[in-house]
């Protein structure tokens, strides 16, 4: 077999258990985060990588905005977010009837076209629902079939993770890895660490977020009591500081406030975040800024 390498957008309701699932495919180590402007922005959950094979697990900026219930801008991003995977991984809770909210994702996976495995999980709890989610599934799928494998899992437990692990490898295409197995902690944590930022910028900024927004984080020191970050936010244009900035500063001050809740809970330290807007004119056709800032080329 050669080396398979796909990326698997990971989709679902709200504690249906993914975070679980992706944590116990991939072992401790949860990784990074990264993110690559323009409609090919994706944020990497985890990454496992075997010997025949590489898993990128992705979450997607449209289905965020789903679980915040922001319907209206829904379709406005669904089309550049679920595309970008090879393959989706649907997780859905069979301890709990499928409600409405559950027919809106199928509808954006069914128009995504993109095959499909269904992990039904918390089967150690109760297989109550199991064939409602099925049929569902079975009925908005009806002429595309991409719905290629229903496998009854428990994330919590690790049940039958092998038969799923199994059939994606199946599904994701040949290719290289994508990310080397060396790529270090201290990377990752950049990259986690500006993930978050540019994330609570999304949050507030929604629409107006521009595309060229990009965050490096170029210091992470321990300082004892507290864990010093600094971090750049990357623009092109002046009036796209103003937007970053904000009205007298509100929203990169919000951002930073929020930041730092979230980036004080992975070192469960206090932490003081200073963050810089730039403007750096075509930073996006830069190789070299690029490089820096960990994207590549997909
Ligand atoms: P997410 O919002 O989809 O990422 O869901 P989480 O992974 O955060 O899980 C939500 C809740 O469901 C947590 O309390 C998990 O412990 C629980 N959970 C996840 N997977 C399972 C499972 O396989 N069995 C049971 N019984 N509980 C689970
Ligand atoms: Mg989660």
């Amino acid at each position: 077999m050669k080396f398979k390498c796909g990326f698997i957008s990971v989709v679902g309701r709200p504690n249906v258990g993914k975070s679980t699932l992706i944590n116990t495919l991939i072992g401790e180590k949860i990784s990074i985060v990264s993110s690559i402007p323009q409609t090919t922005r994706y944020i990497v959950k985890g990454i496992l990588t075997k010997k025949k094979y590489q898993m990128i697990f992705i979450d997607t900026p449209g289905l965020h905005l789903f679980h915040h219930r922001l319907a209206a801008e829904l379709n406005y991003m669904a089309k550049s977010s679920l595309g970008v995977g090879d393959l989706i991984l649907y997780v859905v809770d069979v301890t709990r009837f499928p409600i409405k909210e559950e027919e809106s994702i199928l509808k954006l996976i069914v128009k995504s076209q993109i095959n499909t495995v269904v992990a039904l999980n918390k089967v150690d709890k109760s297989s109550d629902y199991i064939n409602n989610y099925i049929d569902l599934c079975k009925k908005y799928d009806s002429q595309l079939k991409i719905f290629k494998y229903f496998i009854p899992i428990s994330a919590l437990e690790g049940t039958n993770l092998d038969k799923l692990e199994g059939v994606l490898t199946e599904l994701i295409p040949e290719g290289e890895a994508f990310y080397s197995k060396e790529e270090n902690t201290d990377f990752y944590m950049e990259f986690r660490i500006s993930d978050i930022i540019r994330e609570k910028f999304f949050l507030f900024l929604k629409k107006e977020l521009p595309h060229s927004l990009a965050v490096k984080t170029i210091e992470i020191t321990d300082k004892g009591k507290i864990v010093y970050v600094k971090s750049v936010i990357l623009v092109e244009r002046e009036s796209q500081r103003k937007i970053v900035l904000g009205n007298k500063g509100e929203v990169i001050k919000e951002v930073g406030v929020k930041s730092r809740q979230d980036i004080e809970k992975i070192f469960s330290k206090k932490v003081y975040i200073d963050l810089q807007v730039k403007v750096l004119k075509d930073w996006q056709r830069n190789p070299r800024i690029l490089a820096e800032l960990g994207y590549k080329e997909i």
